[in-house]
């Protein structure tokens, strides 16, 4: 366990000092702004969907803690590149994993290296900042022009 939580701890710190994809997009198709009053977290999420359904680039703005920029980091590197069902399916997927109803060990999953957030329900006021960047990647493409809160 404590190797696990040092892992998680190490791909946080590593995510949060040099985030991937972290950029405005000014050719968006999707977009959308996410806040998480609790820790003052405030990401942008950024996405450009082509005919195919396919995200062809994916990216965040912002600031917030380091869990929230690292999950953003992680989630933007794992979509860039998918279907539209095939994001939807790990949004849920990711959903499961941070309430601790997904066990990366267990169940099936294609979460790859997001299962190091799977020690996080220990931590309920965590949860939020590792969420956020998926509930604005999802409300993007549910087209939501409202900002998008955890609560
Ligand atoms: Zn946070």
């Amino acid at each position: 366990m404590s190797n696990q939580l040092d892992l998680y701890q190490q791909v946080i710190l590593e995510h949060n000092r040099k985030p991937k994809n972290f950029h405005c997009m000014d050719e968006a198709s999707h977009q959308a702004e996410g806040y998480n009053p609790l820790c003052g977290d405030h990401l942008w999420v950024y996405l450009k969907v082509d005919n195919d359904e396919k995200i062809v680039d994916i990216s965040f703005s912002g600031s917030g803690c380091a869990i929230s920029k690292a999950s953003a980091s992680m989630m933007t590197s794992s979509l860039k590149g998918k279907h539209l069902s095939e994001a939807k399916a790990l949004f849920t997927q990711f959903q499961q994993l941070l309430k601790g109803e997904l066990d990366p060990e267990k169940d099936s999953h294609d979460l790859g290296k997001l299962k190091i957030f799977s020690s996080i329900w220990q931590y309920p006021s965590r949860i939020k900042c590792a969420g956020l960047a998926w509930h604005a990647m999802n409300g993007a493409l549910e087209q939501s022009k409202e900002s998008i809160t955890t609560e």
